[in-house]
């Protein structure tokens, strides 16, 4: 299986800026050979539109996701974006990521129904799960991974990507240990008994990728802030390809 390296751009750039940084992450990347890796943009829905549009023009084998989605396909939720209307765009989607779950109270009942509605409209849901506190147990983790694919057929459990994020390692430079890391991986995927990707994610630069994907069951990242910056995401995605 080649590693995915996944960009979530969290709430930053206008339109312009979407442009400027996609546009320096393909002339970064001109010369690297795709089959070996699996490139996942999520840039905010409102850059979806042109940042698709640069991909298609360039021809690139980089994938669109978007950072969050409803689990109704329409109807009366102002400000509110389905899963359907995602799918205009998107190949993949994020959910469940921690700050989802610590701002906007979205809990794993929630965050359950999301990732059925999204295999409804053939999105790969990307699911983040991971502890709160350094030093807490896995427990609460494998009880996040078993809510989300509550329902779900076998069938469908193969169309998922996990991400585990620490949340005290999201955006605090404080990086998970890779073998910590690999070892609460491990859990995840005999949790989910089916062979599915699990990346980490949590203060992932080009200085720390390689211990993480160097790991045996660490399938790729999830990289937040380091993905922003076209030079810094390059050198993470070259590094994986070493
Ligand atoms: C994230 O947004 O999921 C994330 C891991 O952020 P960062 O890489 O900035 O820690």
């Amino acid at each position: 299986m080649g590693k995915i390296i996944v960009g979530n751009w969290k709430m930053n750039g206008t339109r312009e800026e979407a442009k400027e940084l996609v546009s320096g992450i393909i002339s970064g990347l001109q010369d690297v050979e795709y089959g070996q890796i699996k490139i996942i943009l999520c840039p905010p829905f409102t850059a979806l539109a042109i940042v698709s549009e640069i991909l298609n023009k360039q021809r690139m084998e980089i994938k669109l996701g978007a950072q969050n989605c409803h689990f109704l396909p329409c109807g009366a939720y102002t400000g509110e974006i389905s899963p359907k209307m995602v799918a205009d765009f998107c190949q993949y989607v994020i959910l469940g990521h921690s700050e989802r779950r610590r701002y906007f109270n979205e809990d794993d009942a929630l965050v359950n129904r999301k990732i059925k509605s999204a295999l409804e409209y053939n999105l790969r849901p990307i699911v983040c799960v991971g502890e709160w506190k350094k030093g807490d147990s896995s427990q609460g983790i494998l009880s996040q991974v078993k809510e989300a694919i509550k329902g779900l057929k076998r069938d469908s459990l193969r169309n998922l990507i996990f991400a585990y994020e620490p949340v005290w390692a999201i955006g605090t430079g404080d990086e998970a240990d890779p073998s910590y890391a690999n070892k609460i991986i491990k859990e995840i995927k005999e949790a989910v008994g089916q062979n599915i990707s699990v990346l980490y994610g949590g203060s992932v630069t080009s200085s720390n990728i390689s211990g993480f994907v160097k790991q045996p069951l660490i399938d790729g990242a999830l990289v937040g802030g380091a993905s922003i910056k076209a030079k810094e995401f390059v050198k993470i995605i070259k590094r994986v390809m070493k």
